[in-house]
């Protein structure tokens, strides 16, 4: 994505909270009022909120635009429909011009009141620093055991670094902003892709809360699915994981050969029609197993070889008005329009 920033106006601002919302109408507010405090106290009045409207069908949208239009620190980006939790993520972002960048949810589960203990450890010179969760509340049992499974297996197969029980929920750099905006992949796990990143993290450990307003908008399946994109786009793990049961089946299947040959010789052949329904439904279904691995990953390529824009930007309001002619702004809001059409 090209750069839609120049010079100074990038860098004047001391710091941007980036939020994607989708369905969020009722905690707009409270999230509005928590975390300008929390920016005021922590870095006057140098910042600004980037609220990503990620295709919100209840009333987010008109919520957010109003805020934008009477808060000057408060930029609205409206997509053009829902691109899901990370892609939105992504395009606040590339868009934010802080010098320092905080990754929030709008539910309000991590709490915006760390930020200038956050602020305090990275002036200690770390690049990264990323909320540990120590507890849960109001989450059930299972998105708590799911979401530790998940952060077990995916240490083991990753060839990096991912911290347990880190969201997004964290503070970086600019440098490592623009490290990450640099990354062009489309499938994108961004807390993952942050930690490839490297430089200097650190965890800040905190305890999150039950959401403020609404539901979750993660049930199972978009687990699955982000579980899928964190483990298929950091490691090549479930390939080899293919092969080897390939291989190991192949070993199987030899053996299998030797004693068919010898039951032969022994002239016994006619029984045994249960051990070979056995073997074929087994290695059948191993197969499968081995081409659908293959086939997610040349899907994923397929889907990337593409090229296309991660997202279209419908609208922005920002530094309180629609973009005013000659400001970068407005610039960027002219190329959505050529994309869009509008
Ligand atoms: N979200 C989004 N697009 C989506 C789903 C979620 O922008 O398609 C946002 C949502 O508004 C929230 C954040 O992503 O700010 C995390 O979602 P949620 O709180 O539902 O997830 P959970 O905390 O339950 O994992
Ligand atoms: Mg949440």
């Amino acid at each position: 994505m090209a750069d839609p920033h120049h010079g100074a106006f990038r860098h004047s601002i001391a710091l941007s909270v980036v939020v994607p919302c989708y369905n969020e109408r009722d905690g707009i507010a409270e999230l509005h009022r928590r975390v300008s405090a929390a920016c005021l106290a922590a870095v006057g009045p140098s910042y600004e909120i980037v609220l990503i409207i990620d295709g919100a069908t209840d009333g987010t949208r008109e919520a957010i635009l109003d805020l934008a239009r009477h808060d000057s620190h408060v930029v609205a980006m409206d997509l053009a429909r829902n691109y899901g939790h990370q892609i939105a993520l992504t395009a606040g972002l590339e868009f934010c011009r802080g010098e320092r960048c905080l990754i929030l949810d709008a539910d309000l589960q991590d709490p915006p009141e760390l930020l200038a203990a956050m602020m305090a450890k990275m002036d200690e010179g770390f690049d990264v620093v990323y909320g540990q969760r120590r507890k849960r509340d109001g989450e059930s049992l299972f998105k708590r055991s799911s979401a530790a499974l998940f952060y077990r297996l995916l240490r083991r197969i990753v060839d990096v670094e991912i911290a347990a029980d880190a969201g997004d929920f964290r503070l970086m750099s600019r440098r490592t902003l623009d490290h990450l905006n640099a990354m062009p992949e489309r499938y994108r796990f961004v807390r993952g892709m942050v930690s490839w990143i490297g430089l200097r993290q650190v965890a800040f450990p905190y305890e999150r809360h039950p959401r403020f307003a609404g539901t979750t908008h993660y049930p199972l399946k978009k687990m699955l699915l982000l579980a899928f994109d964190a483990m298929t786009s950091f490691s090549i793990a479930p390939l080899r994981f293919a092969s080897h049961l390939g291989m190991g089946f192949g070993v199987l299947g030899l053996c299998v050969l030797g004693y068919t040959i010898m039951s032969w010789l022994a002239g016994n052949t006619l029984p045994g029609w249960t051990s070979l329904a056995a073997i074929i439904l087994i290695l059948g279904s191993v197969q499968l197993l081995v081409l659908g691995i293959f086939g997610e990953y040349l899907g994923r390529m397929y889907m990337e070889t593409k090229r296309r824009p991660l997202y279209i930007v419908a609208e922005i309001v920002c530094d309180g008005t629609a973009g005013a002619q000659g400001s970068p702004v407005h610039e960027l809001q002219e190329r959505v329009k050529g994309i869009v059409g509008a």
